[in-house]
């Protein structure tokens, strides 16, 4: 198997893990768009519902001031009435009903202080709730798109991995392709492993027969397979490979400091047991 042939499968190796973590982090985007717009609409709900309310509170203000208008109405015409009555029991009715009114009146100015009350609080908590909404809706701008040109970079990535990905299938014969093609379906990421100094798989590491093993190292013969775990097996080293630009440069970096501070502690403790 040439080395141009193990170049691009590995190529493929490479690029396929890249695509999956670029498709992964692209993947996290949607529950971080809505978590970003989560604080702006709950506020927005909030004053939705404050609005109404106070709507209707409104709406009741009015209502109470034409019945209170009505009585009054209804009240003077009463005094009138009481100056042109013929008889006592006349007058006994007319006064009567004029208390009534004059305590549904009251009752109505109880009313009117209680709603006016309760209206102000509304229209004050109505302002505040309003000038939150407004500053939280303010703040998900900027950060949603931050969020979205960070998605664009990396579905431009994800288009150019791929893009890299058909090249490198291109160069391929037909059986390697396959044999790639079914790796990668099945979810396996390793497809080509190196032949250890001892002959075993690298990936594996079930010993290779000799025969096989003298092929893989004179580099002659077709497609060489691992017979227990199928991947092609060269003695070509694996080359070094340089971070992504876009995908190291984003959100591994918290990543990367964890990694970091984990083994300082676990060092600390194995010294500390050494010597007790
Ligand atoms: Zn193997």
């Amino acid at each position: 198997m040439t080395i141009s042939t193990i170049g691009s499968l590995r190529e493929l190796q490479h690029l396929d893990r890249r695509i999956r973590d670029v498709n992964q982090e692209i993947e996290g985007f949607d529950p971080q768009l809505a978590e970003v717009e989560d604080p702006a609409l709950r506020l927005e709900g909030e004053l939705g519902q404050l609005r109404r309310r106070l709507e209707q509170m409104q709406e009741d203000a009015r209502r109470l001031h034409r019945s209170t208008e009505e009585k009054k109405e209804r009240s003077s015409k009463l005094e009138e009435r009481l100056s042109h009555v013929s008889n006592l029991r006349e007058e006994a009715a007319v006064k009567a009903e004029a208390d009534m009114l004059r305590r549904a009146l009251e009752a109505d100015e109880k009313d009117r202080i209680q709603l006016s009350e309760q209206i102000h609080r509304a229209e004050l908590a109505e302002e505040d709730v309003a000038t939150r909404s407004a500053e939280a809706r303010a703040e998900v701008g900027p950060r949603q798109e931050a969020l979205l040109a960070r998605r664009t970079a990396l579905r431009e990535r994800a288009a150019e991995l791929r893009a890299r990905r058909d090249a490198a299938m291109e160069l391929l014969g037909g059986g390697e392709r396959r044999v790639y093609e079914s790796f990668h379906a099945s979810g396996r990421a390793v497809v080509v492993a190196v032949l250890t100094e001892d002959g075993a798989c690298g990936h594996c590491f079930n010993m290779v027969p000799l025969q096989l093993q003298n092929e893989i190292r004179g580099g002659r013969g077709a497609m060489a397979r691992c017979e227990a775990c199928g991947v092609i097996l060269t003695s070509e080293p694996e080359p070094e490979v340089e971070p992504d630009p876009v995908t190291e440069a984003g959100s591994t970096d918290g990543d990367a400091g964890e990694a970091v501070a984990a083994p300082v502690g676990e060092g600390a403790e194995a010294g500390a047991g050494e010597k007790a």
